[in-house]
């Protein structure tokens, strides 16, 4: 459209939520979304201002964000130091490139500070925008060292059903969820998905640990059908997030680290919703005992203040592909940003300060895994799974059984909405709500989360 639609859009310093809803609707294409109920329902809440853990809408309605944005926000919003970072940062130097062998202070700085703060021998960081594109990047390098290494028919990678690896088409291929291969051409060849240790769903009558053991199991046969010799990698989150909070037994991934030394296969931890405090520690590798040869981190590496992620790679895998001779044929014009790098060393230094991890891992996580367990004398309330402050709510009508409802997504949809109407914001997977809010949440807050979602699914169920 060569003219402006609405001129009085251009020209309104405050445009009333009826006049933005139509001009979202009309011209603003979402992720994950179906326009057509999109524009049923009236068009997009529009989110204004946030603060602490509250988002406020045009309507000047309170939202307790129970989803720290989309599993991100953990310092909370509002935090003036790190809009003052960006400020310094771009009056200084706004932008330059890492490729014509330049960097920026700030850029190397936050590498060398990240691999400080990584489990030991993580030590060399590649930047990118986002968790998909990272991923992406972390394809690259498994694929080039087993080429470098003499073994260049390694290239498939392993990741399993119901993970959520990003968006792009190789991160969509590595994703376990097949409403994201619905589109012709993904997934991409040599991605392989073994099972999820998803216990609620596909436990049976097995103890978490005996099923945690299958699942590890399955990875192996997944490895097997195609060969050993052709697997470069397995990428697993520690905690698989969208796919439903999955927290694997403790059984599963000391077999899974085991099965991949087995066949000397890279692993790669996807820490991009685990990252930085979710789970209690800085990063869930720690919470789960897992010595990953490639992290990769975005989200809260920053609070979601600036789009910046980061693959930081195991001196054993960066010598290979990094220290020998050629190039690596790979970057972004974003890789190393100045603005989200000094956001992101501000939110780290922020994170450091005020002990936020800590206490998570200590106070707020355990209390918030206790008060949602209190809904477990609900009676469409099956399972509540957790760690930190990441946490799922399955919702069934068969506690027993733990049969899947059908149709899929009936019972939480309409919790999800109440809850938004009641003044929380969370997200449905298949029949469970899922919670990942700031890290930073009081007691109180916790307490109104719990409140809220035992209301709604009266509301909403009963
Ligand atoms: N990995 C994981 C584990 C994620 O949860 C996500 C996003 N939810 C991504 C990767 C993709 O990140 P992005 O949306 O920044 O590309």
């Amino acid at each position: 459209m060569s003219s402006t639609p609405n001129p009085d859009l251009r020209n309104d310093p405050s445009p009333s939520t009826a006049t933005l809803k139509a001009a979202d609707l009309a011209h603003h294409l979402h992720p994950f979304t179906d326009h057509g109920e999109l524009a049923g329902e009236g068009g997009a809440r529009v989110i204004v201002s946030a603060k602490g853990c509250y988002l406020t809408d045009s309507d000047g309605d309170r939202l307790l964000d129970g989803m720290g944005g989309l599993w991100c926000v953990n310092i909370g919003y509002g935090r003036s130091e790190l809009a003052e970072a960006a400020a310094r940062q771009m009056r200084e130097l706004p932008y330059y490139n890492t490729f014509f062998k330049t960097t920026m202070p700030v850029t190397t700085l936050l590498a060398e500070e990240l691999a400080e703060l990584a489990p030991e021998g993580l030590n060399r960081v590649f930047f990118a925008a986002s968790g998909s594109e990272a991923n992406d990047t972390n394809i690259r390098i498994v694929r080039s060292y087993w080429q470098k290494r003499g073994e260049p028919q390694r290239t498939v990678i392993v990741s399993r059903k119901l993970a959520y690896h990003g968006s792009t088409i190789a991160a969509a291929s590595l994703t376990g969820l097949a409403s994201m291969h619905d589109i012709p051409g993904i997934p991409i060849p040599d991605i392989h998905h073994a099972p999820a240790p998803n216990w609620w769903g596909e436990g049976g009558d097995m103890s978490p640990d005996e099923f945690g053991l299958k699942a590890a199991r399955g990875v192996e046969e997944t490895i097997l059908a195609v060969g050993p010799e052709r697997v470069a990698a397995f990428i697993g989150e520690p905690v698989q997030g969208a796919g439903g909070v999955l927290v694997p037994p403790s059984s599963y991934w000391p077999e899974v680290q085991r099965i991949c030394r087995k066949y000397g296969i890279l692993l790669i931890a996807d820490e991009v919703i685990c990252g930085f405090g979710r789970t209690g520690e800085w990063f869930g590798s720690q919470t789960f005992g897992i010595a990953p040869d490639i992290m990769t981190v975005a989200k809260g590496l920053s609070s979601g203040y600036q789009p910046i992620s980061a693959s930081i790679v195991h001196d054993r895998v960066a010598e290979v592909v990094f220290d020998t001779p050629g190039r690596f044929p790979h970057g972004y014009t974003y890789s190393g940003h100045p603005v989200a790098a000094a956001v992101a060393r501000e939110n780290l230094a922020i994170l450091r300060r005020e002990g936020i991890v800590e206490r998570v891992g200590a106070d707020i996580g355990p209390y918030f895994q206790q008060q949602l367990a209190t809904l477990l004398d609900h009676p469409l309330v099956g399972e509540v799974r957790g760690v930190g402050l990441m946490a799922a709510v399955e919702l069934t009508r068969d506690k027993a059984g733990r049969s899947e409802v059908q149709p899929v997504g009936s019972m939480s949809t309409p919790v999800r909405n109440a809850c938004f109407a009641n003044g929380l914001a969370t997200r449905a997977v298949r029949d469970c709500l899922v919670f990942s809010p700031p890290l930073v949440i009081s007691h109180a807050e916790v307490d109104e989360l719990v409140s809220i979602l035992r209301r709604s699914i009266d509301e909403a169920l009963g």
